[in-house]
């Protein structure tokens, strides 16, 4: 027996309960004798045995704490154990002096989330934003806005039109200019206390205006909003790269020349468009064309694919293109704009369809095509960081980038494009930056929701995703007219969709088209998470006449006639 002994500087110790962390991360290691890690001396004394174990092994233990690392050998000044010793120890030269433990670039959700989770293990932040105002997309442009919009909307709408013919249907008009009023009174309210009020007075988390700019894996330098470097320069032992996305605008001849709306300015707008044409015929594109449509506007919808929503199954596309074509918008599909142009103040179209050509002509041009990731002009050039899709930026099942103390999460991922992944992507990384051991993301039971009414709300797979990933699956589907709430509102418009595991009876998915829809959603998440199985959710008590009641008549449709059944029979 070979008995060697090292000492290992040690980068990231901040107090002595990261002895106890690193301590423990080798117990176990056979051929380990003995341990003796200092935090004031930012070191460890290590005995083994060299027969059964390795510097390299005890490093690697060390090393896989992310938040420690080791980052030159102590003891004898020999430096030849290898090569990424050396390379950490490039790397953490930087650490060892960084302003801050964690720079985050972008101050939208995943941000905040990052910034809170950091503050709360003790770390000290720097959140560098500016573009949108702080809070990002989802309280200034995004969820915010376009909900309460759409909430106004659907007043409007279901006032001027009752589903009950005792009601007389009423002639409504909007005041498009308050509208917007109370909505930007919401998004101010909310940026206040759910975004600055959440961090102002936290001492770890300072948040500067500014554009940032990697240059290497520790330090941003500060740029104006031209482009040109200030100067100032930060360096971090972390940066958490959350910078977002932003509509994706095609290479059409004329769009640029001729104007267009966003969603970062659609609800700016003080007059309401009296024709809005939409690109795109997605979420976005949907949820603002009904939108538009109740609130008054002639609205055409221009949709590339065959159908819209098409990473849906056709009968939800169907359906809810009926229910929008019912309230008046007008939607086309298999469109390919060939190019656009201004005239006076009308927007012209010039489309193809089936190899026919025509124009189209509205007041307003809405471009709803897709987000591209908010990665240009960054220096993710100058460090390789790999991306993909449009300007998106790759992550492992870590949230890290190819760059092993660079983590990316939110939009600019491009996964799962929502506001509650964000937040729940950046915690991770923050957690995976600096806790003790690696968690991976989990995205198997993601709910979601198009806001249209009804609203689309998924989770889980669909028929084509099992039929894929090779499950034996059936489906049970009960349209929203055998279902007594509906009936009593007299709002019988969708349906709610289940599929099963046809083996073990468990939930795999489910699609509900229908109003609030997505209310109806987390009973049949937490089904799926906890492998509830369909017989199990019938057999629970559903109150009558309540929407939910239709989930569980949807459970017993997969054995029985639901035309059949009494009153809550189960
Ligand atoms: C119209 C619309 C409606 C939506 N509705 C919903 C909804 O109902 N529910 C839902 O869950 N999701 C919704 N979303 C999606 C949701 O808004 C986003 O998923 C979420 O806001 C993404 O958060 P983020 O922190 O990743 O990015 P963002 O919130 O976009 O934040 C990024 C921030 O970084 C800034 N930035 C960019 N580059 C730099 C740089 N170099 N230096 C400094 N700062 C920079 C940006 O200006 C921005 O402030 C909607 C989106 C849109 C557009």
């Amino acid at each position: 027996m070979t008995i060697e002994t090292i000492k290992l500087e040690i980068q990231g110790m901040t107090c002595d309960d990261c002895v106890t962390t690193i301590e423990k991360k080798l117990e176990g290691l056979e051929g380990l004798k003995s341990k003796s890690v200092s935090y004031p001396e930012h070191s460890g004394l290590f005995s083994f045995d060299t027969e059964k174990t390795s510097k390299k092994e005890i490093i690697e233990r060390i090393n896989s704490t992310v938040h420690y690392k080791v980052v030159e050998e102590i003891n004898n000044g020999n430096n030849n154990d290898s090569e990424s010793i050396d390379k950490e120890s490039e790397q953490k030269t930087y650490l060892q002096n960084s302003d801050y433990n964690l720079i985050i670039i972008g101050g939208g959700s995943a941000a905040f989330s990052a910034a809170i989770k950091a503050s709360e293990m003790g770390k000290n932040v720097l959140m560098i934003n500016e573009g949108l105002p702080i809070g990002g997309t989802c309280v200034n442009v995004g969820c915010v806005p376009s909900k309460t919009l759409i909430r106004t909307a659907e007043q409007l709408y279901n006032a001027n039109h009752p589903n009950f013919t005792s009601i007389k249907p009423g002639e409504n008009k909007i005041n498009f200019k308050e509208v917007i009023r109370q909505k930007t009174e919401l998004v101010e309210d909310l940026r206040q206390k759910k975004y600055v009020d959440v961090i102002s007075g936290d001492p770890n988390v300072t948040v500067i205006k500014g554009r940032a700019k990697i240059v290497d894996k520790n330090t941003v330098v500060l740029r104006t909003p031209n482009g040109e470097v200030n100067g100032e320069t930060k360096t971090g032992q972390v940066i958490l790269i959350a910078t977002g996305s932003s509509t994706f605008i095609p290479d059409i001849p004329g769009l640029k020349e001729s104007g267009y709306l966003i969603t970062d300015t659609l609800y700016e707008l003080q007059e309401l468009p009296e024709h809005l044409i939409i690109m795109g015929g997605r979420y976005i594109a949907l949820e603002n064309a009904q939108m538009f449509a109740r609130l008054g506007s002639k609205v055409t919808v221009l949709q590339r694919s065959n159908r819209i929503i098409p990473t849906e199954m056709p009968d939800v596309s169907e359906s809810i293109a009926d229910y929008l074509r019912e309230e008046g918008v007008e939607i086309k599909t298999g469109v390919k704009i060939n190019s656009v142009s201004k005239k006076d103040d009308k927007v012209s179209l010039q489309i193809t369809i089936d190899e026919n050509d025509e124009a189209i002509e509205g007041t307003h041009l809405l471009v709803a095509t897709g987000r591209k990731g908010n990665s240009n002009n960054m220096g993710l050039e100058n460090l390789s960081i790999a991306l993909h899709g449009n300007g998106f930026i790759k992550t492992d099942e870590y949230n890290r980038t190819n760059i092993s103390n660079i983590f990316a999460a939110g939009d600019i991922t491009g996964e799962h494009l929502f506001v509650y992944t964000a937040a729940y992507a950046a915690a991770l990384a923050v957690e995976n930056a600096f806790g003790e051991s690696l968690k991976e993301k989990d995205y198997t039971v993601l709910p979601w929701v198009v806001f249209t009414d009804p609203q689309i709300a998924g989770v889980g797979m669909d028929e084509d995703q099992a039929f894929k990933a090779g499950i034996d699956y059936d489906v049970s589907k009960i349209e929203l007219k055998d279902i007594p709430r509906s009936l009593a509102a007299r709002n019988t418009k969708g349906f709610i969709k289940l599929i099963r595991n046809k083996g073990n009876g468990k939930l795999i998915g489910a699609r509900i088209l229908a109003s609030e829809g997505s209310e109806l959603l987390m009973e049949i998440s937490l089904a799926i998470k906890y492998g509830i199985t369909a017989k199990e959710l019938k057999n629970m008590f559903h109150p009558y006449l309540t929407l939910s009641e239709g989930v569980k008549l949807a459970a017993i449709t997969f054995d029985k006639d639901v035309g059949k059944l009494s009153c809550c029979a189960v």
